[in-house]
């Protein structure tokens, strides 16, 4: 056992299947036999040369679960043979908000599988420290998908989510939905979904979250009046990232109530400051995790799918010699949920 396959990232828009060695451990840091590894939004855009400060060449993949295949040095309780996911935050360590314990929001923060080698990969190495043990109660493909229920869960946080809040999602892609169901787990009254896409609006259906506000077909304000008792709701998450979605939030917020942008908007959108100034609304930014939202909703996943077949959230599976196949099916938003790589 010295050589393993990698989907390596050659050029922009080129991957390439390469036979390569095994990564040396060092000191402090562990071998990760990889068995599902998600594809993200922000591969597929660093495969179209689009990401400010990633690469080539590199293995993407930042979402990924497996087995601990050998570990070179101290570690916690971890052995090998365990299950785990793995929080692929890279920081500096010397930088203002690493000094004041915020790793998630370091000034130059790098994360494996986008700068440094991922998922796409028979073995990775990780950092022992930013190892997670999975419980029993979970199932590999529904661990490999940590990664995104723990940005679900930051934003949430953020959010500040209290008992009974009313929360309206906009936007239901894999991460607005999986944003709803940890609003729900929190212990929001009612997750209400904004969506124009018909399968998406299946898809969320699916899932339980039966109010959805189409703006396309009907009077989307009027509509928020008579969820909300005219008042709007407590806590708004815009996921679209679309120009609409941004000066719906506002709009769809109650009197100081809570707006949290998750979706990427593609350029500087317009956002109706005075209706934030007039409502008194708090805007929260949110950035991936903090280690510790990471690990929490690692831990909340099992209670999350008693209530909802979290599952379902993979709409395809695929061995990684089709990992081309699955990034231009994500460019071309085919998928409504997560594609999965399977090693
Ligand atoms: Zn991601
Ligand atoms: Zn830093």
């Amino acid at each position: 056992m010295n050589n393993m396959k990698a989907y390596v990232l050659t050029e922009w828009e080129k991957l390439e299947l390469q036979e390569r060695p095994i990564p040396q451990l060092n000191e402090g840091e562990c071998l990760i036999k990889v068995k599902y590894a998600g594809i993200c939004g922000s591969d597929v855009h660093i495969y179209g040369g689009h990401h400010p400060t990633a690469k080539p060449p590199v293995v993407l993949c930042h979402e990924f679960m497996g087995t601990v295949e050998k570990i070179e040095g101290e570690s916690f309780n971890l052995s090998e043979g365990d299950r785990v996911v793995v929080e692929p935050l890279v920081s500096c360590g010397v930088c203002e908000a690493c000094r004041n314990g915020h790793w998630h929001v370091c000034k130059s923060l790098k994360l494996l599988g986008i700068h440094t080698d991922g998922g796409f990969s028979e073995y990775v190495k990780v950092d022992t420290k930013k190892v997670i043990k999975l419980s029993d109660e979970l199932k590999d493909e529904e661990a490999a998908l940590a990664e995104p229920f723990a940005v679900g869960f930051h934003v949430n946080q953020r959010a500040g989510i209290h008992t009974g809040d009313t929360v309206l999602v906009i936007g239901g892609g894999p991460i607005g939905i999986i944003t709803g169901m940890v609003a729900m787990a929190s212990g929001a009254k009612e997750v209400v979904f904004s969506e124009i896409n018909d399968n998406r609006i299946e898809f969320i259906k699916s899932f339980g979250f039966n109010t959805i506000i189409n703006p396309i077909k009907e009077n989307a304000l009027e509509r928020v009046a008579e969820l909300t008792g005219g008042e709007g709701f407590d806590v708004v998450f815009e996921v679209s990232g679309s120009q609409p979605g941004i000066v719906f939030a506002p709009e769809a917020c109650k009197i100081r109530g809570t707006i949290v942008p998750v979706g990427f908007p593609s350029k500087n959108p317009e956002f109706p400051v005075l209706r934030c100034i007039f409502k008194e609304l708090t805007v929260v930014g949110s950035r991936v995790y903090s280690f510790d939202h990471f690990k929490r909703a690692v831990e909340l996943l099992p209670r999350i799918k008693k209530e909802y077949n979290i599952e379902a959230l993979i709409t395809d599976l695929k061995p990684l010699a089709e990992l081309p196949e699955g990034i231009k099916q994500m460019k071309a938003g085919e998928n409504m949920g997560k594609i999965l790589i399977k090693m």
